[in-house]
């Protein structure tokens, strides 16, 4: 520990000479952090496969992809997101010059998650670098050669005195924790984010958190077979596609009316099979559960008698390879942990609903999610939806696609958590807006002053 406490003075130490200020100092860190990507490739997929079995097309389009875009846009804009913007100041206060200038926070802290081990922690630090602050980045321990490739290859690529990666597990998360920092970006757990919070606290160190939660699906009654069959593949894309459906952003159930069912999961049958032949639980195109303690906590939900019998599809379980079969539950019991807790696993419980509007009653009397999905064509319904719902964020007609939109803000609300990232909304979520202004000596109101008296009432 003396190590770390030797490693943030440092980090203080080089905020403080200015160096991770200018302009010329950001862009090269992100240009090497694009050069680490593109040196590193076969390492990082490697190490994806060790993690959690991920094939390189998932690790590409769901993690190296995420991360060079992200580098290469902030790149991009990074010269206008410096920019001081000219503040609108009142006549009252002329001759004046008013800007907002933004302003690099200072050392800030990252805490990733194992879902997506390279870019959880790549997509905030290409914010906190751009924004000119130095980082302490901890990946999570759960995905090891992932944690260990960051740890190892970080410092031969960025600036070592401003950028540090520190491993380790809880003991090592909560003497970080106990730290002063410009600010904390979390994304792990509800139940970590409470404590990451409360540690914030000590020191009134600004946190972003982004949490978890049970992301729904609302799925109207399409009466266009080929809208119907696209929107199957979607939600199988979304549920089993991204790590196994252990992702944020993935679908957690599906809402579908009672007459509707069985035709959804006819077509979510036919899709899985399509996806991941005949059998699913080989590991070359469904990544793996990321170890056993995850696994058992999955085995659990299915093992509950009333949660086992509504499995329709599915259900499989392959212990020595850590992986589990595509598993469809037909409306299974709203009170189990299934239908309580975050799933985080390829299980997919449909609930049946009398009226598909029901869904918005169902959604609201749960906690807020991070992402709501629907596939509908009924604009009225859509409205409803928007205007009824609250959610990190709301998709109509696809799945997890507003992750990779540099332009939209991505955090959650409520329970999934609070502060977004990504394009300009990471630069603005590492920099304070600073007020600035300048004002002539030139004209002095003097009612402004005292002594008070009537006149200067009318002022
Ligand atoms: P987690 O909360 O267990 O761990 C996240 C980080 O916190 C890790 O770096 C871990 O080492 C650290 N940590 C663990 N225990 C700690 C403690 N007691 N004190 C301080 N730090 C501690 O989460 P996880 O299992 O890595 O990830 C799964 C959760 O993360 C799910 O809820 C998922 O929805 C959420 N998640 C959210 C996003 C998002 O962008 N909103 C993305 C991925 C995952």
């Amino acid at each position: 520990m003396v190590e770390q406490e030797r490693s943030l003075a440092e980090l203080r130490e080089t905020f403080r000479s200015g160096r991770t200020r200018g302009i010329g100092w950001r862009k090269a860190q992100l240009r090497a952090l694009l050069k680490l990507m593109d040196d590193n490739e076969d390492q990082i997929f490697n190490a994806l496969q060790r993690d959690l079995g991920k094939h390189p097309v998932e690790a590409y389009r769901d993690e190296v992809g995420v991360v060079k875009k992200s580098a290469n846009y902030s790149l991009s804009c990074i010269d206008k997101w410096m920019a001081p913007r000219q503040g609108r100041i009142p006549l009252l206060f002329f001759p004046v010059r008013g800007q907002v200038l933004p302003e690099p926070l200072g050392l800030v802290l990252i805490f990733s998650s194992w879902n997506f081990p390279i870019s959880l922690s790549l997509d905030p630090l290409i914010g906190a670098l751009s924004a000119g602050n130095t980082v302490v980045l901890k990946p999570s321990e759960l995905a090891s050669e992932c944690s260990s490739f960051l740890a190892k290859t970080i410092p031969l690529y960025l600036d070592r005195k401003a950028v540090k990666v520190i491993e380790g597990g809880t003991d090592v998360a909560e003497h970080l924790l106990k730290q002063k920092w410009d600010k904390i970006f979390f994304t792990g757990s509800p139940r970590v984010g409470r404590i990451v919070m409360s540690a914030a606290a000590e020191h009134l160190t600004p946190v972003t958190l982004e949490l978890g939660g049970k992301c729904p699906t609302i799925l109207d009654s399409l009466s266009d077979s080929s809208d119907l069959k696209v929107a199957v593949k979607r939600i199988a894309g979304g549920k089993w596609g991204p790590c196994s459906g252990q992702a944020c952003i993935g679908i957690d159930y599906v809402l579908v009316e009672h007459k509707f069912a069985s035709t959804l999961i006819e077509l979510l049958k036919k899709t899985i099979k399509r996806f991941y032949g005949e059998n699913p639980k080989s590991l070359k195109n469904l990544c793996r559960i990321v170890n056993k303690h995850q696994f058992d906590r999955l085995r659990n939900i299915l093992e509950d008698p009333a949660v086992a019998a509504s499995i329709v599809h599915g259900g499989s379980l392959d212990e020595e390879n850590l992986t589990i079969e595509p598993t469809i539950l037909l409306d299974p019991p709203l009170d189990a942990e299934i239908m309580t807790e975050e799933i985080f696993g390829p299980l997919l419980p449909i609930i049946t609903l009398s009226n598909i509007h029901e869904s918005i009653e169902f959604i609201n009397s749960r906690p807020k999610p991070l992402a709501i999905y629907a596939f509908t064509k009924d604009e009225t319904f859509k409205k409803e939806i928007l205007t009824e719902t609250s959610s990190g964020s709301l998709t109509f007609n696809d799945v997890m696609i507003q992750f990779i939109c540099d332009t939209l803000p991505f955090g959650g609300v409520g329970q999934s958590g609070f502060g977004r990232y990504h394009g300009k909304y990471s630069f603005d979520t590492f920099s304070h807006e600073k007020a600035v202004l300048e004002r002539s000596f030139f004209l002095e109101l003097e009612s402004r002053y005292p002594p008070w008296n009537e006149f200067k009432m009318q002022f």
